[in-house]
């Protein structure tokens, strides 16, 4: 214990000492300097976490001594939830001058509120119980609003109209979806346009670190659709999950949503703007668990529709991605007139989580909520489950992340009229750090 104790005490001296050297050119003012010790000890406290709960580090590219050290050390829970409300004391008794600049002051919030997730997620996995309100207002700053089952039928009513025929609505709709799968062996090829796409896009309006890229994998046995792993040094392990059939529309939208301008170039613009520029090393690490989530989805969403605004995504589709994957152009605007239906139904996939983690509902009454709410066939349905058991709340972070992202950046003047704008702020969201609850609230307006 004291040798371990010890040596950690060691390498932290001799980490500040090439912190400090390194950092001297940019004339380090106290505050930042203070900043970047507590910085250290709460992405310490994100890899002890990660001890106890595999999902937890989503991405990690600090020092990756402080790795081993938190693996070697498996700090009991107790003394993680010790240390972090030390560390809170401490950043209380940090705040930034008033002569700050915003994104100083921001940095300084976020820090505080990030902690506070990584607290509650502690008492979670010590047994405590929490709601799905409580819940996603502790782990990720929001609270998605309730729904009622009427607030569903327009939609439904209208997706009656435009599918009609024999057997149920899922079944009409399964049917009709079913003309719009990826064949497994144009996959790649589909996946590839879409990447291009959405890259070629991206590039007009954001700069990039250069060297960035990702790499694309086809894995099964996952609740997820698809996944992005930032690995750091600007690169990212993209897995898209084959387990059930792949529809047109995931190719764009994956693409967007997990590469340009979703994940992986919001992981890119931190690491390049915060970690490497201005050495605010807590970003080197992502908790799954915390704010920076219901960001991370609500961009990679949003991004879909600032990188193809809806005319422009269906000249795209009908000329590039239907043809990459051998189906019928022609057929393309029907399909996604329908999906624009179905998207109204999102919400009804919150509700479905919300009982069944309040237990007001089992795991079967869920899949039928979002079977007859969600339009969700049932072996998706059943996927969703198994998600919902894994990450619980941060279903939230998709659909009210999204429309949060999208009142924000509208508020600032990057309506759908004026796209440099939206880019421009999109662009300067996914560079800061800035907490769900300090975005314009969709619901208020
Ligand atoms: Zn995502």
């Amino acid at each position: 214990m004291t040798v371990r104790l010890a040596s950690r005490e060691g390498s932290r001296r001799t980490l500040s000492l090439v912190l400090v050297t390194a950092l001297t050119a940019l004339s380090l003012s106290a505050q930042d300097s203070r900043m970047n010790t507590l910085g250290e000890r709460y992405v310490r406290l994100v890899l002890a976490m990660g001890q106890h709960d595999a999902d937890y580090v989503d991405a990690y590219y600090g020092p990756p001594e402080w790795r081993k050290e938190a693996e070697a050390q498996k700090l009991p829970l107790a003394e993680i939830t010790a240390r972090a409300a030390a560390l809170a004391n401490d950043l209380a008794a940090a705040p930034p001058p008033a002569s700050a600049d915003e994104l100083t002051r921001l940095r300084h919030q976020y820090l505080t509120r990030q902690l506070e997730s990584l607290r509650a997620r502690a008492s979670m996995l010590s047994g405590t119980r929490l709601r799905f309100d409580e819940e996603s207002r502790a782990l990720y700053d929001a609270v998605a609003p309730t729904h009622t089952a009427a607030e569903f039928e327009g939609v439904l009513s209208a997706l009656e109209a435009r599918l009609p025929g024999p057997g149920t609505l899922i079944e009409r709709y399964d049917a009709f979806r079913s003309g719009y799968v990826i064949p497994r062996d144009r996959l790649d090829a589909t996946f590839n346009a879409a990447i291009e796409g959405c890259r070629a896009r991206t590039l007009q309006h954001i700069t990039l670190a250069p060297g960035e890229s990702f790499t694309v994998e086809y894995v099964t046995g996952k609740s997820w659709s698809g996944y992005n792993w930032y690995q750091g040094n600007y690169r990212s392990l993209i897995q898209v999950n084959t387990d059930l059939p792949i529809y047109i529309d995931r190719a764009i939208d994956l693409a967007c949503h997990e590469g340009y301008p979703g994940h992986h170039v919001y992981n890119v613009l931190l690491e390049k703007n915060l970690v490497r520029d201005r050495g605010w090393v807590e970003f080197s690490v992502y908790p799954l668990f915390s704010p920076q989530s219901l960001i991370a989805e609500g961009t990679a969403n949003f991004g879909i529709d600032v990188a193809f605004p809806r005319a422009e995504r269906l000249e795209f589709e009908r000329r590039v991605i239907f043809p990459a994957a051998g189906l019928n152009a022609d057929a393309a605007t029907q399909y996604y007139e329908v999906l624009a239906l179905v998207e109204r139904l999102s919400y009804a996939g919150n509700e479905a989580a919300r009982w069944y983690l309040n237990g007001e509902i089992d795991a079967r009454g869920a899949a039928d909520w979002l079977e007859k709410y969600g339009l969700y066939s049932r072996p998706r349905a059943e996927q969703r489950i198994r998600f919902i058991d894994q990450y619980r709340s941060y279903v939230i972070n998709y659909n009210l992340g999204k429309d949060m992202v999208a009142a924000h950046v509208e508020a600032r003047g990057g309506t759908a009229n004026n796209p440099a704008r939206r880019w421009e702020e999109f662009a300067r969201l996914i560079s800061s750090p800035r907490l769900p609850s300090g975005l314009a609230n969709p619901n208020s307006q």
